[in-house]
């Protein structure tokens, strides 16, 4: 699977002066681009022309891959076209935004939202409603019996339940469709935001009349070996052929006179401005490949690299794992790894493992405070604490962990790369 990947053995310099193969275990952030992406992008380039309105025979082409590309993201998500839209938009980010906007919701409906949410699938939900957070257990994972006693205190009031499919900071991974079960039978709808499942499981967002269906999922193309700037927000048709769009302009409409407007139809109504082709047809390109390779393969290979990869972290010195760092239950969460390195900074260790190793890692909090607050067991006089300095512009204060994440191509061979350097910053020979 490596040989798929754009400059998969690039040597980077080292402060030693000596250039050593990258080892990229910051996956979860975006991932490098596939080699079928960059082909793709290259052939599509020359037949790049507006679309939808243009009549030449480039428009064309071009409109004609735009809307291929709609297909695919819709097949790779299990969706229909008669029951579900696909909307393309920048990110993950703008996609739950968007649907924070399309939901009809007063500011008394309560939407529940977990603990372990990227800020991105938390702050837009508080603008718009009443959030209640989820609990989660001491591993940090879902806490279903606490998710059932909500929608239970709140009968008739929830409207959504927006959960990740996958944890940007532990891997964790909520039963989806059980969860879905659940919050159908209360009457209340689900968005899943699979900014990090997409990329390492099969998906199936389900039919309409099946109870375990997802609602809405969101997915981002730079998360998946596809570049920046696409992403997509799949759900329920019914919800956007009515309302109007929050972004308005070209392509939304369907006729304007002085005094009106009527809206086009889904998804056009809610792709406002000219679209980025180029970027869903790479999205597009992702997903063939990932297909191609096999979900069930790039899962079974990430979950042992992440057995492999908690049995020699765990061995070392100091190394503490937040989240479940039980290497049995590898094939139930996603290959993304939490860690400290005790007594050293998480800022240091990454610094050394980027500057002296040669491997990319991520640390801080992973744009996921309410969750580290969570893991780190912050209590509120902490939390207060962390606050304060940072008024006064004290940054150091702000806890952190040291995150590795894997794809598909990395293999144990990374790993031993991280665990040896890990060991030897452990030791202080850095
Ligand atoms: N949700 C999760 C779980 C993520 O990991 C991320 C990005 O790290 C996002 C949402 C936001 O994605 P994007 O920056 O592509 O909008």
């Amino acid at each position: 699977m490596r040989e798929r990947i754009v400059g998969i053995d690039q040597r980077v310099p080292v402060l030693d002066g000596s250039l050593r193969r990258y080892v990229n275990l910051d996956n979860a952030a975006s991932t490098p681009a596939l080699r079928d992406v960059l082909d793709t992008v290259n052939r599509f380039m020359e037949w790049y022309a507006s679309v939808h309105r243009g009549t030449g025979f480039k428009s064309r082409v071009a409109t004609r891959a735009y809307e291929d590309a709609r297909e695919t993201v819709a097949r790779f998500v299990g969706a229909d076209s008669h029951q579900h839209v696909v909307i393309f938009g920048k990110n993950t980010t703008e996609a739950i935004n968007k649907l924070s906007y399309r939901l009809p919701l007063a500011s008394e409906d309560v939407v529940l939202v977990s603990q372990m949410e990227h800020h991105s699938n938390d702050l837009p939900w508080r603008a718009r409603a009443r959030v209640e957070h989820i609990g989660l257990d001491v591993l940090g994972r879902l806490d279903e019996a606490h998710l059932g006693r909500l929608l239970q205190t709140h009968a008739g009031r929830i409207k959504l339940v927006a959960i990740t499919g996958g944890s940007n900071v532990t891997g964790a991974m909520p039963d989806l469709h059980r969860v879905a079960v659940k919050v159908h039978a209360a009457g209340a709808q689900i968005l899943v935001d699979c900014a990090q499942l997409a990329p390492h499981r099969d998906l199936d967002i389900g039919a309409l009349d099946d109870p375990a269906h997802l609602d809405y999922v969101t997915l981002s193309a730079h998360k998946m070996y596809a570049p920046f700037g696409t992403g997509a927000l799949i759900g329920r048709r019914d919800t956007f052929e009515r309302g109007e769009p929050e972004y308005r302009g070209g392509g939304t409409i369907e006729f304007v006179s002085l005094d009106d407007v009527t809206w086009a139809d889904a998804p056009d109504r809610d792709e406002a401005g000219t679209p980025n082709v180029v970027g869903a047809v790479a999205l597009a390109a992702a997903m063939r490949a990932l297909s191609s390779i096999g979900m069930e393969r790039i899962a079974r290979h990430e979950a042992e690299l992440t057995a492999y990869a908690l049995k020699r972290l765990t061995a070392i010195r100091g190394l503490r794992i937040y989240g479940d760092a039980d290497p049995l239950r590898a094939s139930q969460r996603l290959g993304v790894i939490a860690f400290n390195l005790e007594p050293h900074p998480h800022a240091l260790v990454a610094a050394v493992l980027a500057t002296e190793f040669g491997i990319g890692v991520r640390n801080g909090c992973f744009c996921a405070h309410p969750y580290l607050i969570h893991l780190l067991g912050l209590t509120h006089d902490d939390v207060l604490q962390v606050r304060s300095s940072m008024a006064v512009g004290d940054r150091s204060a702000v806890p952190g962990l040291v995150r590795v994440s894997f794809g598909h191509y990395n293999t144990t061979d990374d790993i031993d790369r991280l665990a040896e350097a890990l060991s030897n910053i452990s030791r202080g020979e850095y």
